[in-house]
């Protein structure tokens, strides 16, 4: 950890301006090369224009929220954790706040406001910012980094932390340059899959598409074995199925081959089969004139009783009082077992983040430095490191950052 030396970070999002803010506290000089005309753009649209940056968690759960390579963020994690990220904020002069999950935001609500502060304190510092300046790769000599190459030219360095981002909503500028920087260094890099994404079904959901449910269940098998139960909201979509319990799904589901995944919807999760058909048998008895597609309207939004009706092979103007006692049991299996197959994930462009990314076998844990390069150091999603939602991926972006800027 020397001091006064010339530190390149490549990329201006979270990661790369807190690594520019930790190594410029440590004396060095440094300098952030930014492709884009401004810093943080995609910060700018996390937690829909709120940014989730954190959450209000102690280590162990968040390593819990880690999907891929959890151990190799477990030291970090505790040396820059959520209670130290949060406090980091509040120094800058940005308050926060805590809502639902653990959810951490701005006090503002706004986004920008996470850059403004980050980008304050880098002027504080006088790291030195250069936007629309795309480097285009990394020169060594004696198996160590000596500078930054760039559309304008040559960024000489002792040291450059590469935080480009994956390869998830392109139009921000994460494009992928720094699997390439990697890779020409002689990384592996993992390759890159979409996580938290939505995912097309077999099925076409398009009578559905717009419907939000509430307090369902949705479990994800993989050849028998369950990989995810949880309660809490879907959505039906032009291409199949979103919406929080299916982003967390497709990033445990992404590496698997996905004709062998099931997805199990319980439309009723409070309710066990024989409680459900009680409850059926009852709203029948007050109903029995109805249509059952009108019976059923205390229990299920109109849109889905239709497509329940139709799994249970029961007319949807067949009155309630005649339905059978086979019937009501297909009934009940239709609303506690709506199962469907997983055509494909959704691409990576849409995916919250890019899973895979440089393989961190060949990253040292405690400093973020290549065992490969000296002087070459990564931090964020250019990693192969993500999480769940829940600004569990911010708080990589920042810990990672953190160690990286610290030890560059
Ligand atoms: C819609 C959306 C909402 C999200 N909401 C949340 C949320 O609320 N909470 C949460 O925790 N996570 C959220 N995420 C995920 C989170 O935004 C990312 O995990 C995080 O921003 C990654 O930070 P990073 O600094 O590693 O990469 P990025 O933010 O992608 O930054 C990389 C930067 O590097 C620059 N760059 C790339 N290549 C070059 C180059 N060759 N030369 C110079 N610069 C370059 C890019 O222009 C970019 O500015 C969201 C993601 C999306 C897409």
């Amino acid at each position: 950890m020397t001091e006064g030396r010339k530190i390149a970070v490549v990329g201006g999002g979270a990661a790369g301006m807190i690594a520019a803010i930790f190594a410029a506290r440590r004396k060095n000089e440094v300098f952030l090369l930014e492709k884009n005309e401004k810093l943080g753009k995609k910060l700018y649209i996390t937690g829909k224009g709120r940014c989730n940056l954190s959450n209000d968690c102690l280590p162990e759960e968040f390593l819990e929220n880690v999907v891929s390579n959890p151990k190799f963020l477990a030291g970090a994690i505790r040396a820059f954790s959520p209670d130290a990220a949060r406090a980091f904020f509040e120094e800058l002069g940005l308050p926060l706040k805590t809502e639902r999950g653990g959810r951490v935001f701005p006090q503002s609500d706004k986004a920008s406001d996470v850059t403004k502060a980050l980008a304050a304190e880098l002027g504080r510092l006088g790291v030195q910012i250069f936007l629309n300046e795309r480097a285009t790769g990394l020169s060594l000599e004696n198996g160590a980094v000596n500078a930054v190459l760039a559309e304008s030219g040559r960024f000489a360095c002792d040291a450059a932390i590469v935080c480009t981002g994956g390869i998830s909503y392109p139009s921000t500028g994460s494009t992928g340059d720094g699997y390439r920087f990697a890779q020409s260094c002689g990384h592996a890099v993992v390759p890159p899959r979409p996580a938290l994404v939505g995912l097309e079904t077999e099925e076409n959901f398009s009578s559905l598409q717009g419907l939000s449910l509430k307090n369902v269940s949705l479990k994800a098998e993989y050849r028998g074995k369950t990989l995810f139960s949880e309660v809490g909201e879907m959505l039906f979509t032009h291409f199949g199925v979103s919406g929080p319990l299916v982003l967390s799904v497709s990033s445990l589901i992404n590496r698997l081959p996905l004709n062998e995944v099931k997805l199990t919807l319980d439309l009723k999760p409070g309710l066990t089969d024989e409680k459900l058909k009680k409850r059926i048998e009852r709203d029948f008895a007050e109903r029995g004139a109805k249509a059952v597609s009108n019976a059923l309207g205390a229990l299920l939004p109109a849109r889905m009783i239709a497509a329940v009706l139709a799994r249970a092979r029961i007319p949807a103007g067949k009155r309630a009082a005649e339905l059978s006692r086979g019937d009501l049991l297909s009934l009940v299996g239709a609303m506690k077992r709506f199962s469907f197959g997983i055509k494909c994930l959704r691409p990576t462009e849409e995916a919250i983040v890019t899973a895979g990314g440089v393989n961190v076998k060949e990253i040292d844990p405690k400093t973020m430095q290549s065992k490969l390069v000296k002087g070459l150091f990564f931090a964020g999603e250019v990693l192969d490191l993500d999480a769940f939602t829940g600004g569990f991926n911010l708080q990589i972006a920042i810990t990672t950052g953190y160690i990286a800027g610290n030890h560059a």
